[in-house]
């Protein structure tokens, strides 16, 4: 089964105005060779969506949204007004929404059904602590929360999947290869499971300190279908070496 790979970049809360010009050079090394190949996509803060829009050759999306379509939920915003602005993808369920804004797996299925309603994709992320992990428990925690998190109208033209263990976002960690491809094959089982055939469609990214000097090795793993990327994503030149290990696939 062949799944086009997608590279995604999650600046957080980084970034003005003036980053457009690194966010244009991105777009600009995302060439007809990486197009042949793999889909890209920036998340920068919502405030830049719009501008960054502008940009047609690359996808953009927000870090999270709200489940409403609209209402009196201060400093929130809606699927609807990611897809309003130009974005075509929305992160939810990222660990720092999870841990720091107490989102559950119930939380993180409305947010992504809100995509779909919006018409734009779901990035649904998924990952165990360093204590689930040292605990044995990895396995069976993803596998809860890509149960729980995915809304049974899930595919693979409406969700992407990023396994992305906490231990590992931010902090130069990286689990072995061994490690990821036993997630990831574990999370194949179980989308295909629920899913069927469209279940081995659904893009599984990786995500945790990728950076160009890892992204061969891990992207290489079977059921990697691209990364999830924070921190090197901020820089044009190490977002595009990790995307372009592609080129030698
Ligand atoms: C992330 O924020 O999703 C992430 C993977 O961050 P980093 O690449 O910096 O570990």
């Amino acid at each position: 089964m062949t799944v086009r790979p997608l590279v995604a970049g999650n600046w957080k809360m980084n970034g003005a105005l003036e980053s457009f010009e690194e966010f244009s050079k991105i777009a600009a090394g995302y060439d007809a060779a990486l197009a042949e190949k793999i889909d890209m996509l920036v998340c920068p803060p919502a405030v830049l969506l719009a501008k960054f829009a502008e940009v047609k050759n690359i996808a953009v999306g927000a870090q999270n949204c709200h489940s409403a379509v609209s209402g009196a939920f201060t400093g929130d915003i809606s699927a609807e007004m990611v897809a309003d602005a130009g974005g075509t993808y929305v992160l939810v369920g990222h660990s720092e929404r999870r841990e720091g804004y107490g989102e559950t797996d119930a939380d993180v299925a409305a947010k992504a059904e809100a995509a779909w309603r919006a018409g734009i994709i779901a990035v649904v992320c998924i990952g165990e602590s360093l204590e689930q992990r040292e605990a044995g428990e990895t396995i069976a925690v993803v596998t809860e929360q890509v149960t729980k998190s995915l809304p049974d109208a899930s595919n693979s033209e409406n969700t992407v999947v990023a396994y992305e263990p906490i231990w590992a976002i931010g902090t130069g960690k990286t689990p072995t290869a061994d490690d990821v491809a036993e997630v990831h094959a574990a999370l194949r089982k179980s989308l295909e499971e629920r899913f069927g055939e469209d279940g081995s469609k659904i893009r599984l990214l990786y995500g945790g300190s990728v950076k160009p000097s890892n992204a061969a090795e891990l992207l290489a793993l079977p059921n990697v279908n691209g990364a999830l990327v924070g921190g090197a994503s901020l820089k044009a030149a190490d977002f595009l070496g990790i995307a372009e290990v592609y080129k030698n696939f």
